[in-house]
């Protein structure tokens, strides 16, 4: 069980107060979903959590230790774009096996484990592919590998659907539902759908102008039956 906990977080760009002192604790192995309109700071958040902008007060921490000083790659955080940012001359499989090249982790092990992740997101058969071969919804399925093979307890998705057509929508909701119960980690997912909120999330957290101005089960925020 490793639990997410903002405390007093703060972003600041120039005279623009992007994120204003937000404080959550985040269950572990929760399905969250972030909502709020345009600009009220969901991607300013998501980006502080996973190192991709730098916090301007306050702290993160993950089983209570303040990651947010570490480099993106040791913070046991994983984050998925919107436009999945494949690299575009690497095969499926070493796409996924990327950041693990980096690290001088041997061929075979790179490989043995970029492919378990390619079956859990159901492309083995595909590996061999490049990204321009690939359909929209297969293409964000390989990146869910991509972003799984560093094993993060929190996976950050910023928008992950809104590329897909309506029926893809459906299909990969059903497939992050399943790979978090498989995976057991914490999903933290910016959406601006309360269709998508009501059918993922275990946690709604709405964002307004900075802060947040209310969380709870998706059924309460939204007052549905
Ligand atoms: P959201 O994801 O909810 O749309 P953002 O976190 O992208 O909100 O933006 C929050 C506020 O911070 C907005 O006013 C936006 O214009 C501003 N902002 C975001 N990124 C930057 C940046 N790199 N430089 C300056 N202002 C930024
Ligand atoms: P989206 O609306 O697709 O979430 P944004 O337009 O908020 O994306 O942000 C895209 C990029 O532009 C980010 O890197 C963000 O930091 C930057 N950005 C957003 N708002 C501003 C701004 N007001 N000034 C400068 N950069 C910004």
């Amino acid at each position: 069980p490793h639990d997410l906990e903002l405390v007093k977080l703060t972003k600041r760009y120039g005279d623009t107060v992007a994120v204003d002192a937000i404080d959550h604790v985040f269950a572990p192995g929760s399905y969250v979903c972030l909502l709020g309109p345009s600009g009220c700071g969901k991607s300013s958040t998501l980006r502080m959590i996973a190192g991709h902008e730098s916090v301007s007060e306050g702290a993160i921490r993950l089983n209570g230790l303040d990651i947010s000083a570490l480099p993106p790659a040791k913070r046991g955080t994983a984050m998925m774009f919107q436009n999945y940012a494949l690299f575009p001359h690497l095969s499926v499989k070493d796409n996924v096996a990327f950041s693990l090249r980096m690290k001088g982790v041997d061929k075979a092990t790179r490989h043995n484990k970029a492919m378990e992740l390619l079956e859990l997101v159901d492309m083995a058969h595909l590996s061999e592919r490049l990204p321009a071969q690939l359909s929209g919804g297969q293409q964000q399925r390989v990146a869910l590998a991509r972003a799984l093979i560093s094993e993060p307890e929190v996976l950050l998705l910023d928008e992950p659907l809104s590329a897909l057509d309506p029926f893809l929508r459906v299909r990969m909701r059903a497939e992050l539902k399943r790979l978090q119960r498989e995976l057991g980690i914490t999903f933290l997912h910016v959406t601006h759908g309360q269709d998508e909120a009501l059918a993922l999330a275990d946690e709604v957290v709405v964002m307004n102008n900075a802060v947040i101005e209310q969380a709870g089960p998706a059924r309460a925020v939204f007052n549905a039956p």
